[in-house]
């Protein structure tokens, strides 16, 4: 998991890295439709409602990522 940025000073969203080596839409679901940079750890502000969903105990890792790998 990585924190990514969509525009210049958006907060950073919670994505998955794909096997391809590119980076899913933001586990919140929004649309992003290109990141301007990625990191580990979040330096600034990180989205609430991506962190809210990623605590959630419905949230399943597996069917997230499923439509992206197809
Ligand atoms: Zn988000």
């Amino acid at each position: 998991m990585k924190y990514a940025q969509g525009e210049k000073k958006n907060k950073l969203h919670l994505v998955y890295e794909l096997p391809n080596g590119g980076l899913t839409q933001p586990v919140c679901g929004r649309k992003v439709e290109s990141y301007r940079m990625t990191i580990n750890v979040p330096l600034g502000h990180s989205c609430k409602n991506c962190r809210k969903r990623i605590n959630s105990k419905v949230f399943n890792e597996n069917e997230f990522l499923k439509s992206y790998l197809k």
